[in-house]
């Protein structure tokens, strides 16, 4: 019988800006390039997480109003999911759901919203949104990669802590808060990151990434190599849109 693996897609109905579902479509579809069965499980308001059958984590982007729904239900769920982070979990928070992570996010019209506390991090909205194509600079496995998305976000966040990981480092965009050129959070296999757009089909290594730690957590392997052709012009593609004259 092929293998399975399965992904909670959190709040689908309440955090789903900008095409983020698409990083759900893309692991599905390279988990089965890589032999392998995926099931993606729709999980809401009020439902358990039955995390010893869970492979990853996925929750996208939501406005504040969405935000305080979510972290309200969150709040009955947090221990479990601290815990399963802890112990390598993959899991990708994107925008809204990355912000949620820290220990609060402060809108622009002063609503104060606590965070899961999970990380020393906290996000102030500020007036002007922070929007653009962006390019960064992240690390897998030792090897410097490039990272394109489109980002969205009122909320500046600040890595309190100085021993927490960005995802990477601004080329060119805004990133966290538009002035210390970080950009995101990677905490062992859970990456926050204000990128959406969706993110995994244009940078199939981070794709890759999430997929060989959910792979090595259940000691299956991963032979065959993806013809990624298209995905890698798609990428260089948004590239050169952001550096226009660099090739
Ligand atoms: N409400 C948050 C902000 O604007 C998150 C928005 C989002 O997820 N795109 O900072």
């Amino acid at each position: 019988m092929t293998e399975k693996f399965v992904i909670a897609h959190m709040y689908p109905d309440l955090m789903n800006l900008y095409g983020d579902r698409g990083n759900l479509l893309c692991l599905q579809k390279r988990i089965r390039g890589y032999g392998y069965d995926c099931e993606i499980r729709q999980l809401s308001l009020n439902d358990l997480i039955d995390f010893p059958n869970i492979d990853m984590i996925f929750m996208g982007g939501g406005s504040d109003r969405e935000q305080g729904l979510v972290y309200n239900d969150l709040l009955t769920k947090v221990e479990n999911l601290l815990q399963e982070i802890e112990n390598g979990l993959p899991a990708l928070c994107i925008c809204g759901a990355y912000q949620l992570l820290g220990q609060y996010y402060k809108a622009v019209d002063g609503t104060m919203l606590k965070g899961l506390g999970f990380f020393d991090l906290y996000t102030e909205g500020r007036p002007g949104r922070l929007i653009g194509n962006i390019l960064i600079e992240s690390e897998i496995d030792g090897q410097k990669t490039s990272v394109v998305g489109f980002e969205n976000h009122g909320g500046r966040t600040y890595l309190c802590d100085k021993k927490l990981k960005p995802f990477g480092t601004v080329v060119r965009g805004h990133g966290n808060n538009g002035e210390d050129y970080s950009e995101g959070l990677w905490y062992k296999n859970l990456i926050g990151t204000y990128l959406h757009g969706p993110l995994l089909p244009k940078n199939p290594r981070i794709a890759d990434f999430f997929i060989k730690a959910m792979a090595a957590r259940r000691g299956l392997p991963i032979t065959n190599i993806l013809d990624d052709t298209i995905e890698n012009f798609a990428h260089q593609q948004v590239k050169n849109k952001i550096l226009p004259n660099i090739t």
